[in-house]
């Protein structure tokens, strides 16, 4: 597997407060690696110290493979974008000149992609409206233009989708999306809205103390969190007899809630059961959602 980002035992500590303590993540090229962790988890202070903005007091990363340690680590940052925390954004400008601003500081020599960079993020239309008018989710497709800028093939976005409106969170999903699968961008998205991430991460790493606990992909999470059909009966302890003797998987949870982990077909499960006087008053498909996964791994609270 091809990593855009690895982290070796990487350390950031404050006086004695280790806001990074052994952090080890592997981001697959061509990935949405979405970063799931509570608040003061250590989100922010990892991608500050990817991005160069803070030093690790221990440890190592690599950026496509070229470590932090080497002298080429810039030129390996010029391959990245990334808005931490809010959007590097001039409010008394326009998004064009915004952008035009960041090709200088870039140091590109024309304005070559610029009407193409802002109609991806749909914002060729607006003219001379200045960035101070636009809404917060214009504003965020901004930022993420600005980062475009110089062709990156890995975006890194802190909390994109914090305080959109739905329709926002729409539009940044959807460019993501499009990005990801259209410019083969990779990217390393943090957010606190872990439905949200899971419907476009490819990839998950749950951060806490300072530490990624766990790296799965979203394929290998769907084969790990348990479907279930739970039902509602007037017998259960008829139910379970039957479920027990025909070896299907299930669990009491109830006087009249049962679950069942195997794949059953409900309407003969409820000739079945009628003929031992047991009658079923309602049942629901489940699955696990992320959250789930999120507050079982973590134990507790998730707080997110
Ligand atoms: P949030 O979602 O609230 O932004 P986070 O996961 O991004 O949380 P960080 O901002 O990385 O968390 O903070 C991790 C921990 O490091 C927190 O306990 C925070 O108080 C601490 N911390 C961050 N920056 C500093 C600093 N400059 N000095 C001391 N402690 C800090």
């Amino acid at each position: 597997m091809e990593y855009i980002l690895q982290t070796q035992n990487l350390e950031k500590r404050y006086k004695n407060f280790k806001a990074l303590n052994n952090l080890n993540m592997h981001i697959p090229k061509g990935s949405i690696y979405g970063l799931i962790g509570k608040n003061g988890a250590g989100k922010t202070t990892l991608i500050r110290v990817i991005c160069g903005l803070q030093k690790p007091t221990s440890g190592t990363y690599s950026i496509y493979g070229i470590s932090n340690t080497s002298k080429d680590i810039n030129k390996a940052r010029k391959r990245m974008g990334a808005i931490v925390e809010i959007p590097a954004i001039r409010l008394e400008a326009t998004a064009k000149d915004n952008l035009k601003e960041q090709y200088k500081i870039v140091g590109l020599p024309n304005y070559d992609n610029l009407e193409e960079l802002l109609k991806i993020v749909g914002l060729a239309k607006t003219g001379k409206k200045k960035a101070k008018n636009f809404s917060l989710g214009m504003k965020q497709r901004l930022g993420i233009a600005i980062a475009l800028v110089g062709n990156p093939d890995f975006l890194i976005l802190d909390e994109p989708i914090n305080g959109l409106d739905p329709e926002g969170i729409i539009e940044i999903r959807e460019l993501i999306l499009r990005l990801n699968k259209e410019r083969q961008i990779t990217f390393l998205i943090s957010s606190h809205y872990l439905d949200e991430l899971s419907k476009i991460a490819t990839e998950y790493g749950f951060i806490d103390k300072g530490k990624i606990i766990k790296e799965i992909s979203k394929k290998e999470l769907e084969k790990s969190s348990r479907k279930r059909i739970e039902i509602k009966v007037n017998n259960i302890k008829e139910c379970a007899l039957y479920l027990e003797q025909n070896n299907i998987s299930y669990e009491v949870i109830s006087d009249e809630l049962i679950n069942i982990y195997d794949s059953v077909n409900i309407s003969e499960l409820a000739i079945e059961l009628s003929k031992r006087n047991c009658i079923i008053n309602g049942f629901n498909e489940k699955e696990e959602s992320l959250e789930n996964y999120y507050i079982n791994l973590i134990g507790g609270n998730s707080n997110v």
